[in-house]
Parts: C-alpha cells; structure tokens; sequence
C-alpha cells in the first residue's frame, strides 16, 4: 500500500498515515518486547473498548509469553471533571498482584488515560504500564507511564485500525488523517 491516496481511501481521509505493513511490523516488536519484559510474570492485556480491541487482537498474538487478555469499557461523565470517566463494564477478573499493561488504540491529551489508570492503581496491580499504539504527545496534558509506543503521530485526527469518525472506519486497516472539513 502506498502513503499516498489510494482508490480504497474513504473520501473524509486525505492520506494513509501508516500502512498495514508497517503497523504489522511495529506490532511485532512490541509484542516481542512486552514477552521480553514480562516473562514468566502473572501479564494481563487490558483494554478499554472499543478503539483498542483491534490493537489488542493482532499484539496478544505477538507476545511469546503466558497471558490473559480482559476488558473494560467506559463513557465520559457530562459536566464531570475533565477526562472523568464512569465505568459501562468493569472487568472480569481481579488484578491485584498481576503484571498489568493498559493498551490503547491512541493517545492524545492522556486524560481518559490518566483517570482509567488511577482505577486500576487502586486495585493494587504488582505493575501498571501502558502499551499505545499512536501517540499524539505534542496534546499531551497530563504526565502518563507509556511504556511501549508504537508511532508518535502529529496532530491530526485520524481512523483505522480501531478508530472512527462517527462509528465508522474502525475496520480499515490502515490509518488514515481524515479531512479538516470532515471533522464536525
Ligand atoms: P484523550 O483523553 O487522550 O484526550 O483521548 C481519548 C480518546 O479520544 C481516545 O481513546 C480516542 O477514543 C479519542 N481520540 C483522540 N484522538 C483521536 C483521533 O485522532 N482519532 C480518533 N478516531 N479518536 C481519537
């Protein structure tokens, strides 16, 4: 695939910001580091629905090392301190004492982050880190532990591989920089 406009291009994107190849490839070596830094360790793949589904589906299956993948969900409170969020479904099973890494699909002020993290810390994980796949760093407002970072992207607003416009695109497998105009 090119980086240029390709004819499969959704008319709201301008240009493929990361081919399939070369998510492919990245992903394999954050899953070859995670296996490295976490052998024989108690890991639990975590992610928070449902950008970062897709992420975790293809890197669990990259990482050579005994885990356990578990799920949450979340939406923002209304009027709620910024990046509050409530729990929509908690996860399934207890973490404490477990090797925990949050995946996420992007980055980008850090505060949704910030506050699903301080959740987890509460439930007295042995360790917390962070495995993002795109990383918007020049938003970032709130200092976060991203341990594993696949691409740090400039600031535009993107889809594919997970992310959407308005439910859409989450199954391109590409990303893509969607059109000013396009964003409402
Ligand atoms: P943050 O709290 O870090 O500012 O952003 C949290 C959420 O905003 C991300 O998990 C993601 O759902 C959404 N988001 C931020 N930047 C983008 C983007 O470029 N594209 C899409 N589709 N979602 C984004």
């Amino acid at each position: 695939m090119s980086s240029e406009r390709g004819p499969d291009l959704p008319p709201v994107a301008d240009r493929v910001l990361l081919d399939a190849g070369s998510i492919a490839e990245r992903v394999r070596e954050l899953g070859a580091a995670i296996a490295e830094d976490h052998a024989g360790e108690d890991l639990r793949l975590i992610t928070v629905l449902r950008g970062g589904a897709m992420f975790l589906a293809d890197l669990c299956r990259a990482v050579d090392a005994s885990l356990q993948l578990d799920y949450m969900a979340v939406s923002s409170y209304v009027g709620g301190a910024p990046g509050a969020v409530r729990i929509t479904k908690d996860l399934d099973d207890d973490i404490e004492g477990a090797a925990v890494i949050v995946v996420e699909d992007i980055i980008d002020t850090g505060l949704t982050l910030n506050y699903v993290l301080s959740m987890l810390r509460a439930r007295k994980p042995a360790s917390l880190g962070v495995c993002t796949l795109l990383d918007k760093d020049v938003r970032r407002i709130v200092d976060l532990p991203v341990t594993y970072r696949g691409f740090s992207i400039p600031d535009r607003f993107v889809i594919g591989y997970g992310l959407d416009l308005g439910g859409l695109y989450r199954n391109l497998p590409y990303v893509a920089t969607v059109r000013d105009e396009a964003i409402v």
